[in-house]
C-alpha cells in the first residue's frame, strides 16, 4: 500500500492540531483512516426540484437565487436569521434559531442549492436546510447523493466532507491492493474509484458497486488472513501427538455421573482424534446452553495430563472459573489430578505459588480468567489450550494463551450459536464440531411474559417453588452496558425483594462490582442450596450450573436481546424438574412485545438467533461482544454472504499461491495484523 495511505492527518490542509484531535476521537488518525470513514447512509439530493413544485414533509432539494436576509430578535435570547430564496416559480424561506453567522455566508444575488425539509404553511419554509453557494467549486453538502457521516459536535457533518474530498483530490495514487486476476474475475471496481463513489456517489448504481468492491476487499482480507493462521497451524509447526486412550482416560469416563449423549461422544471421539495426530489440533464445539459442553473439556484435559502435559482452560468470568473448578475438582481429584485456580482476584502469595508450581509442572490443569494470558504465565509442558465461551473473548487472546505452549492443541467452546456459513467467517482457522442434542430428560423450559400487574403472582410463584425444594435467579434490568450502574439497580431490587414479595426467603445478591470474596461467597452459598432466590446483574449470564434451580425471572426483559434473554434461561433447565423463565415487561410496544412472544414459542437458540437477526439487524447481534472478531468497517457479515462467499473463495486462491500472497502481506498488516495479533511476514 501507498506510503500516504498511513500518513498522520495533520498533513491534510484545514487539519491543524485541535481539529486533528477531535478527528482522533472518531477513530480518525490517519489518511487511510479518512477515506474508510464510510457514510454511515445517504441522502439522495439529486433531484432538483422547482420550488412550486415542493411537497410538505418531504426532504427536497431546489435551485434558486438569494432575494434577502432579515434577522430578528422576537424575545431575549432568540435570533432568527431568515434568507429568501426564489426561482421563477416560487419564494421559499430558508429559517435559522440563533445561528447568526449564517447571514455573514450569504448575499443577495448569490446562486444557491438548499436541501432539507420542507413545511408549506402559507409559505414555503425550510428550517435549518443544507445550502451551498454555486460558484463553480465543487458542489459537497447538495445536488447530489449526499454522504451522512458519524460526526461529533465539533466535527460536522461539512468539515468532514470537505476533507474526504480534499484527500480524494490530493492523493491521486490510491493503490490497488488487489491483484488484476481478482479484479477481472469478480468484476470489481478499481480501488479509487470505489473509494470516490462510497464517498460522492456519482448514482446508486455507482454507489452499489462502490460498496461491493469494499465489502469484497475487507473480507477478502480477513478470510486470507484467517486462512493464513490456519495454515500456519497446520503445516508449519508439527504439534503434540497425544497417544491413545489409557487407563486414565477410561476411569474418568466410567466415573462420570452420567452416560455421554450420542452427540457427545461423537464430539468427543472428534476431539481425541484430533489430538491423537501429530498436527495441532484446532477444533471449536458449538452447542446449545446446557447441551453439556464442559464434560468434553473435561475428558480431552485428562487425556492431555495422561500423556504427561499440562491444560489450562481459559473462561471469561470468575464465578465461571470458580464453578469449573468446583466441577473439574471433583472428576479429577480422585484420578490424582491436581487442578489450580487463576484469577486476577488472587492474593499476591497465592498467586507466586499458583505461578511457580505451573512453571515447575506441580500443576495439572489449570483454570483462570484473562489472568491466564499475562506475561508472567509459563507453563512445563502446556498441551492442551480450552477456551470455554469463546465469543467473549477475541482470536487474539485465544493466540495468545495459544503461544504459553509448544504448539499445544487447541479447544475452543461457543453457546453462540451461529449460522455454517458465518462460522466460516467468525471461526475460519477452526474445525468445528456441533453438539445439537440436549442431555437426557430434560423439559423445556416454559417461558411466559407478564406485566407488571401481575408481578405479585410471579414473586409468590417463586416463594412456592421455594417451599418445593427449588431456586430461583431474579436479573434486574439492564440499565446500560456498565456494570456500575447496573450493580446499583440489583441492589435496589434486592433490598425492597427481601423486605417485600421475598421477605421470609433466603435470598443473595450477586454483581460485578461486589469484592472477589464476597462474590465467591454468595455464589457457593446458592450452589449449595443455603441461599434460595439469587438476585443478579448479568455476570451470571454465561456458564452457571445450578441444576436444582427452575425460575428465571427476567426484570426489564425488554432491554435484553434475544440471545441474550436466551443464554439467561439457559441458567435453568439443567436438571430433571420442569423449569419456568417469566419474563417480565410494561412495554406495550408491538415489536417489543412481538420480540418477547418468540422467547415464548421456541427453546433453540438457532431459531432464536436468526430471528434477533431479522429484528434487530446483525450489527446488534453480532457485536464485537458476541464474537471477538476484529471489527468490520464496511462488510456486513449477514447480510454480504453472497459477496462473502466469493471473497472467500478468492482467498482461498491466493493463499494457494505464495506469490500471490506475498503482495497482499502489507495490506493484511496494515487491515488485520494489529486484531489478530500477528506479523503476515515469511
Ligand atoms: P454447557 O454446554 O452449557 O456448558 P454444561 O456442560 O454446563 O453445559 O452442562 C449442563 C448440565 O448438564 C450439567 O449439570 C452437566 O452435568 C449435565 N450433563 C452434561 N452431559 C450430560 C449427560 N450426557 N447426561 C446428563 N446430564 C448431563
Ligand atoms: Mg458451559
Amino acid at each position: 500500500m501507498n506510503s500516504s495511505w498511513t500518513r498522520s492527518i495533520q498533513y491534510i490542509k484545514g487539519v491543524g492540531p485541535n481539529k486533528a484531535n477531535l478527528l482522533n476521537k472518531l477513530g480518525i488518525f490517519t489518511v487511510g483512516d479518512v477515506l474508510e470513514h464510510y457514510p454511515r447512509r445517504y441522502e439522495d439530493r439529486s433531484q432538483i426540484k422547482m420550488i412550486n413544485a415542493l411537497i410538505d414533509g418531504q426532504m427536497e432539494t431546489f435551485k434558486g437565487k438569494v432575494m434577502g436576509i432579515v434577522e430578528s430578535k422576537p424575545r431575549q435570547g432568540l435570533k432568527i436569521t431568515k434568507i429568501s430564496v426564489s426561482d421563477c416559480t416560487g419564494v421559499a424561506q430558508l429559517v435559522w434559531f440563533n445561528q447568526p453567522h449564517v447571514k455573514k455566508k450569504y448575499q443577495p444575488g448569490m446562486e444557491v442549492i438548499v436541501s432539507g425539509k420542507v413545511k408549506i404553511f402559507y409559505q414555503v419554509e425550510i428550517l435549518s436546510p443544507e445550502i451551498e453557494v454555486l460558484n463553480g467549486s465543487e458542489i459537497l453538502d447538495t445536488g447530489r447523493i449526499i454522504p451522512i457521516y458519524a460526526a461529533s459536535e465539533n466535527i460536522n457533518q461539512r468539515f468532514l466532507r470537505t476533507i474526504v474530498s480534499q484527500v480524494l483530490n490530493d492523493h491521486q495514487d490510491i493503490c490497488e491492493i488487489l491483484s488484476n486476476k481478482i479484479v477481472n474475475q469478480y468484476s470489481l471496481f478499481d480501488r479509487r474509484l470505489a473509494f470516490e463513489n462510497i464517498h460522492f456517489p456519482q448514482n446508486m448504481e455507482m454507489l452499489e458497486r462502490a460498496r461491493k468492491r469494499l465489502v469484497f476487499e475487507e473480507l477478502y482480507l480477513l478470510q486470507c488472513s484467517l486462512l493464513f493462521l490456519k495454515k500456519q497451524h497446520r503445516s508449519n509447526y508439527k504439534g503434540i501427538k497425544h497417544g491413545v486412550d489409557g487407563s486414565l482416560s477410561v476411569q474418568a469416563q466410567s466415573q462420570l455421573p452420567f452416560t455421554l449423549t450420542d452427540d457427545q461422544q461423537k464430539v468427543l471421539s472428534e476431539v481425541k482424534c484430533d489430538m491423537e495426530d501429530v498436527t495441532a489440533m484446532q477444533r471449536l464445539i458449538q452447542g446449545d446452553v446446557g447441551s453439556g459442553k464442559t464434560v468434553i473439556a473435561a475428558l480431552a484435559l485428562v487425556k492431555t495430563v495422561e500423556n504427561g502435559y499440562q491444560g489450562a482452560m481459559m473462561v471469561p468470568t470468575e464465578i465461571l472459573a470458580e464453578q469449573h473448578y468446583k466441577t473439574l475438582s471433583e472428576l479429577f481429584v480422585p484420578l490424582g489430578i491436581s487442578v489450580s485456580m487463576l484469577t486476577g482476584k488472587l492474593t499476591r502469595g497465592v498467586r507466586e505459588q499458583v505461578l511457580k508450581n505451573l512453571k515447575d509442572g506441580l500443576v495439572d490443569v489449570v483454570i483462570g480468567t484473562h489472568a491466564l494470558i499475562q506475561d508472567a504465565v509459563e507453563f512445563k509442558y502446556l498441551g492442551l489450550v480450552v477456551t470455554d465461551e469463546q465469543h467473549r473473548f477475541g482470536v487474539r487472546q485465544r493466540g495468545i494463551l495459544q503461544e504459553k505452549g509448544n504448539t499445544p492443541d487447541v479447544l475452543v467452546m461457543t453457546a453462540t450459536p451461529i449460522p455454517r456459513t458465518m462460522a466460516l467467517t467468525v471461526y475460519g482457522d477452526l474445525d468445528v464440531s456441533s453438539i445439537r442434542q440436549l442431555p437426557p430428560g430434560r423439559k423445556p423450559i416454559r417461558t411466559f411474559v407478564r406485566g407488571s400487574e401481575r408481578r405479585q403472582l410471579v414473586y409468590k410463584f417463586i416463594v412456592d417453588e421455594v417451599k418445593n425444594g427449588r431456586q430461583a435467579y431474579v436479573v434486574c434490568p439492564l440499565v446500560e452496558e456498565s456494570e456500575k450502574i447496573n450493580a446499583q439497580s440489583a441492589v435496589e431490587l434486592y433490598e425492597q425483594l427481601v423486605q417485600t414479595d421475598l421477605k421470609d426467603i433466603s435470598c443473595g445478591l450477586v454483581h460485578g462490582k461486589m469484592k472477589t470474596a464476597d462474590k465467591e461467597a454468595v455464589m457457593s452459598a446458592f450452589y449449595s442450596g443455603e441461599i434460595k432466590v439469587l438476585v443478579a446483574t448479568t455476570v451470571i449470564e454465561v456458564g452457571v450450573n445450578v441444576p436444582n434451580a427452575t425460575v428465571m425471572v427476567i426484570e426489564g426483559a425488554e432491554r435484553f436481546g434475544l440471545a441474550q434473554l436466551h443464554q439467561l434461561r439457559g441458567r435453568i433447565g439443567r436438571g430433571d424438574y420442569q423449569s419456568y423463565c417469566i419474563l417480565c415487561s410494561d412495554n406495550k410496544n408491538p415489536e417489543t412485545q412481538q420480540r418477547l412472544t418468540i422467547m415464548t414459542k421456541t427453546n433453540d437458540g438457532f431459531i432464536l438467533a436468526e430471528e434477533d437477526l431479522k429484528l434487530r439487524g446483525p450489527g446488534q447481534f453480532f457485536g464485537t461482544r458476541q464474537h471477538g472478531l476484529p471489527d468490520l468497517k464496511i462488510a456486513d457479515i449477514i447480510s454480504d454472504l453472497s459477496i462473502f462467499m466469493e471473497a472467500k473463495s478468492a482467498a482461498e486462491q491466493t493463499i494457494a499461491i505464495p506469490d500471490e500472497f506475498n503482495c497482499i502481506r502489507t495490506a493484511l498488516n496494515q487491515r488485520f495484523g494489529q486484531d489478530i495479533g500477528m506479523i503476515f511476514c515469511n
